[in-house]
This record gives C-alpha cells, sequence and structure tokens, in this order.
C-alpha cells in the first residue's frame, strides 16, 4: 500500500512520457515558427526538441500524437489576477458581504477556468493564500501555477482601504479590508511586508496611488511616503523578492520606481518622461485594460468609481502603446473582478488595437516569465523548461485575437506535463 497516497489520496499519478511529432512550435522569442518539430515531455518536463522531423526510435517511448497542422504555444502566464473576487454578485458594492469562506469555496471555479484559457501560470495582486497555492500544486483541485502576493499592503484611505468615508471604525495596523492589509508607517510597514513573505507571499504588492474602485481616494493621489515605500523595498530585496505597485499617474510611478519598486500595475496615466524612466530602470509595466472595457459594459462600479474608469480607459491604450514603443517591458494583466473574469482573454484583443500579435504574446510569455523570475522554465517550448503548452488550431502570431476564442481555438492545455484540456484524438484528459 502507498501511504503517501492513502494520506494524500489526491496526490497526482505519476507523469506519463509524452511525444508529439509534426509539430508547429511559436516561439515568442524570435516570432518564428519552427515547423516539423518533435516534442518529448517527461517528468513535468519538456525533455527535448527536435526540430528535424526524425526523431529517433528511441524517443518514441510513451504516447506519440501527431500534430500535423496543429500550432504549440507555450503556456499563458496573467500577471495580474485577483482569484480571491470570484464570480457570485453582479457589482462591486455586493462584494462587502462576501464572506472569506465563500470566496474560497468558488476560487477553485476561478482557477479551473482560467486554465481552460490556456493560462497555465498566473499572478494574483492581492487575495490569494499560500492554502490555495498549495492545494494546487498537490493535485487537489485544478489551477494554474500560481505566484501570489499574499495581502496587497495599503495606507489608510488608500486603494486598498474599502471604508466609505462615513465609515468611523478604526482600522488598526495590518487589519484586512477586502484584498489587502491596512499599513501605516514605516514600522508596520517592514513588520506586515515580512509577515506577509512569512505566509508564503512569492512578491509584495503595494497600493502606491489612487485608484478605480476605492471608494475615499482619488486616482491622482499618491499613496504612502518615501520612507514606507522604502522599508517595503528593503524587506523584499533582503528576501530575494521584489515589490510591484498599483500606480496610475507619472507622479506615483516615479516615487515608486526611483524608491526600487521594480513593477507597475495599470499605468494608464503614464507620460512619456516616466516611460523613459521606466525603460532605463528595467521596471516592468502590466496593464490591465479589459477590467475597465467591462467595468463599464457591466456596470460594475458605483457612480463615482465609474467615472474615475472612464477617465482612465481611455489613456490606458496610448500608455500602454507608449510604454512599448520607449522600450519597457511590457506584461499581460487582466485585474478582472467578480462577475467579469469569463473576460480575461478578451485582454488579447484590446491590446490588438495598439500592438502587433508577436508583442502580445511576448507580454503573456516571455515578458511575464522574467517578471516571475522564472525565465529559465516557464513561457517558452524549450528543453529543460516546465511542461506548460498549448495546442492551437490556429498560429495566434498571425491573430493574436484566436486566443479570445479558446473554446474554439485552443485544442489541448497542458500544464507540468498533464493534459488538463483536450479535444484532440490520441490525448486523453487526465485531470
Ligand atoms: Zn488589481
Amino acid at each position: 500500500m502507498d501511504l503517501t497516497r492513502v494520506i494524500k489520496p489526491w496526490k497526482l499519478h505519476p507523469h506519463k512520457t509524452r511525444t508529439f511529432v509534426n509539430a508547429t512550435i511559436i516561439d515568442p522569442v524570435s516570432g518564428e515558427l519552427i515547423p516539423k518539430a518533435t516534442i518529448k515531455l517527461s517528468e513535468g518536463l519538456i525533455s527535448r526538441v527536435d526540430i528535424d522531423g526524425s526523431p529517433s526510435s528511441e524517443e518514441n517511448t510513451g504516447d506519440v500524437i501527431d500534430l500535423s497542422g496543429k500550432y504549440v504555444c507555450p503556456g499563458l502566464i496573467d500577471c495580474h489576477v485577483h482569484i480571491a473576487v470570484t464570480p457570485g454578485e453582479a457589482d462591486l458594492r455586493a462584494y462587502k458581504d462576501m464572506t472569506e469562506r465563500i470566496s474560497l469555496l468558488r476560487q477553485p471555479h476561478v482557477l479551473k477556468t482560467m486554465l481552460g484559457r490556456g493560462f497555465t501560470s498566473i499572478r494574483d495582486c492581492g487575495g490569494a493564500s499560500l492554502a490555495m497555492k498549495e492545494a494546487v500544486e498537490e493535485g487537489v483541485l485544478p489551477g494554474p501555477r500560481m505566484f501570489i502576493a499574499g495581502m496587497a499592503l495599503s495606507q489608510t484611505g488608500g486603494h486598498g482601504d474599502m471604508r466609505g468615508p462615513h465609515d468611523d471604525k478604526l482600522c488598526c495596523g495590518g487589519s484586512i479590508s477586502g484584498i489587502s492589509r491596512i499599513v501605516d508607517g514605516p514600522a508596520e510597514c517592514y513588520k506586515f511586508a515580512r509577515d506577509e513573505l512569512r505566509q508564503g507571499a512569492d512578491f509584495i504588492k503595494i497600493m502606491g496611488g489612487g485608484g478605480v474602485a476605492s471608494p475615499t481616494d482619488r486616482i491622482e493621489h499618491v499613496q504612502f511616503s518615501d520612507e514606507e515605500i522604502k522599508a517595503i523595498v528593503t524587506v523584499a530585496k533582503n528576501a530575494g523578492t521584489y515589490v510591484t505597485s498599483h500606480s496610475y499617474t507619472p507622479q506615483a510611478i516615479q516615487q515608486a520606481i526611483n524608491l526600487g519598486v521594480r513593477g507597475i500595475e495599470h499605468g494608464n496615466l503614464l507620460d512619456l518622461e516616466t516611460a523613459k524612466m521606466m525603460a532605463e530602470k528595467d521596471c516592468f509595466l502590466t496593464p490591465t485594460l479589459i477590467a475597465h472595457v467591462m467595468s463599464k459594459q457591466m456596470n460594475f462600479l458605483p457612480a463615482k468609481g465609474a467615472l474615475k474608469n472612464d477617465e482612465v480607459l481611455e489613456k490606458g491604450l496610448r500608455a500602454m502603446k507608449m510604454a512599448a514603443d520607449t522600450g519597457v517591458t511590457v506584461c499581460f494583466g487582466s485585474d478582472l473582478l467578480g462577475p467579469m473574469h469569463f473576460a480575461q482573454s478578451k485582454e488579447f484583443s484590446v491590446r490588438s488595437k495598439v500592438l502587433s500579435s508577436l508583442q502580445i504574446l511576448q507580454s503573456a510569455t516571455i515578458n511575464a516569465a522574467r517578471l516571475l523570475m522564472r525565465e529559465d522554465c516557464l513561457g517558452q517550448i524549450r528543453e529543460g523548461f516546465a511542461a506548460d503548452m498549448l495546442v492551437l488550431d490556429r498560429n495566434p502570431l498571425e491573430d493574436i485575437t484566436v486566443l479570445d476564442r479558446a473554446e474554439e481555438t485552443i485544442l489541448g492545455v497542458i500544464k507540468d506535463g498533464r493534459v488538463y484540456e483536450s479535444r484532440l484524438e490520441g490525448l486523453k484528459r487526465e485531470i
């Protein structure tokens, strides 16, 4: 009797060895197609890639799947999600009453559907827990590999403080408000940044400026003082990781990156001077435009938030193009809350108005892998990399919007060498 399987009956079975032949690999580095490739997966890794089209018989161990006429794309990475704000309510106001328990029971649905859309990795920018990340890793439930911030850090009255102006209840140091933790002063910043890392955060997220959904701040507010951000950056750097900041305006972005923050979320009001600074400092920008598009379409925000939303939506596309043209590394993000999660892949179409298909695919593969500090194992179909891949019946480099229509164009989703979705002959879904 395998006692480990008795103790953890959900334990995944050993990896199957599989060889895909006649595949056309999409290389997001060069933007080229590699035809007639053979890809061997074993032990959860891409163990071999042959591009001469003639695998030796020694490689034909395990299942052999013919992918003639199909494309193999690296698994997609979404760098800005909130799995804790699950579907279930129609608008933001209702989420005040959603308890953590309700959220936890609904998160598996969010994770499974993300995987179905081809996202084999996600970076959660506030709200996801280590327990959920471990549950996915262990095989308790299917989902993308997760990189989590734990709770985002916000100042009192900042973007993470969900109390309205008439709420006079004090929010003491470290209290949790929605997907954030309220901290004020360098001492609390040190303490709770360290505590997020202790509780499994892979990186630290701060609310460095005003936001759309928050009830008592304005977009143009700069949040946290230099001393507070410095404290958080020190904690992250000492632990070998980084800080990313929710910032819309040039002023908030400049404050953050001058103090050592490595990533900027949203950045819709970016100007040229700030874009140049970001490129020079090798900072990452993760725009999340679909969140603004959908919030408007679905009337998700109260009136005040809707006004703020209109302002940043209009400027967001221009900012993303400016960043890409200036040499900033742009990553893919969606930031969808509540009932809007279904629209995650529509970010591809939104971006296609100003960026090339290759630029957009890079944002969701190699650029994202670099932001996650996993460029040596994620984002490419390469020997030694994690076996995260999609089988497509169309070429996303020709038209990136094929990724918007997952149910039609994605024939297979493989994560960590295991088949999570398949409509291909000879490739059975394992999980
Ligand atoms: Zn967010």
